[in-house]
């Protein structure tokens, strides 16, 4: 019967494409695609030519009926997002609750996701970790979300794009304190991989003295709080600040 194939695609290396993934985008009726051109020249590099359907954010609810019909008429779609594991923080988890709501068999061709690539070579602890994808983009926002962070035991995983990250750095030594250590991976598996590793206050300034270390794609690894006073410290101090806003 059909099955929907969710296709993990490289994350910058294009090497690491597997023989897998390129099996089952050749086999598939079609590919469903974050940004169709971007998956046309990644499947020309690999001389396959599928039809393209999109499915972004913007269209997904009103997608999904229709790729359902396909898949119960017999199809086999694969999903693929412009880089890495579709559903971490892509499009694609409408169809795959659909797909599964109407008893369609789904299943995963697993690769690179750049969050678990970071978290393999950061040197933190990675038998217990929470992935919070993107923070908010407005800062109060942001603020909020990483003081309710500041005592999360777990190994935080971050993703962060270049024209954020210097705020993102400022706001976690306010909220985590300049000492808690952290992990900078940027541009995994191309030209430019950097690794940086330092408490939270060293890579501020490190970022922010390097123009360099400001561009690509970047995952932020941070250390979970240890269960000791300094969480209950952040957090008595976040707590007084919030306070203080509102004194007169
Ligand atoms: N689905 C993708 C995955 O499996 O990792 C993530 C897609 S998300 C829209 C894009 C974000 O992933 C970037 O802003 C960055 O935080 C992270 N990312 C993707 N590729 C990366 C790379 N080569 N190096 C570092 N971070 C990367």
């Amino acid at each position: 019967s059909a099955t929907l194939y969710i296709v993990a695609t490289p994350i910058g290396h294009l090497g690491d494409m597997s023989p897998r993934a390129l099996d089952t985008l050749r086999g598939a009726a079609a590919v469903c695609a974050e940004d169709t051109r971007h998956t046309r020249q990644l499947l020309a590099h690999f001389g396959i030519e599928r039809p393209l359907l999109a499915l972004h954010q913007h269209n997904e609810d009103a997608q999904v009926a229709q790729l359902v019909q396909r898949l119960l008429a017999g199809e086999s779609l694969a999903l693929v997002s412009d880089a890495g594991t579709p559903l971490v923080s892509d499009p694609g988890f409408r169809l795959v609750r659909a797909a599964r709501a109407a008893g369609i068999p789904v299943s995963p061709v697993p690769g690179a996701c750049a969050a678990i690539a970071a978290l393999s070579v950061a040197g933190l602890a990675s038998d217990r970790f929470a992935f919070e994808g993107f923070l908010p983009a407005k800062a109060g926002a942001r603020r909020e979300r990483l003081a309710r962070l500041a005592s999360e035991p777990r190994t935080l995983i971050f993703y962060e794009s270049a024209h954020r990250i210097e705020e993102s750095l400022a706001d976690m030594v306010t909220a985590f304190g300049t000492d808690r250590p952290a992990v900078l991976a940027r541009e995994l598996t191309k030209l430019f991989e950097t690794v940086l590793d330092g408490s939270l206050g060293e890579l501020r300034e490190r970022v922010a003295a390097d123009p360099n270390q400001r561009k690509g794609e970047f995952v932020l690894i941070v250390e979970g709080a240890g269960d000791d006073a300094d969480a209950k410290i952040i957090e008595g101090r976040r707590l007084y600040a919030k306070l203080a806003e509102h004194l007169p």
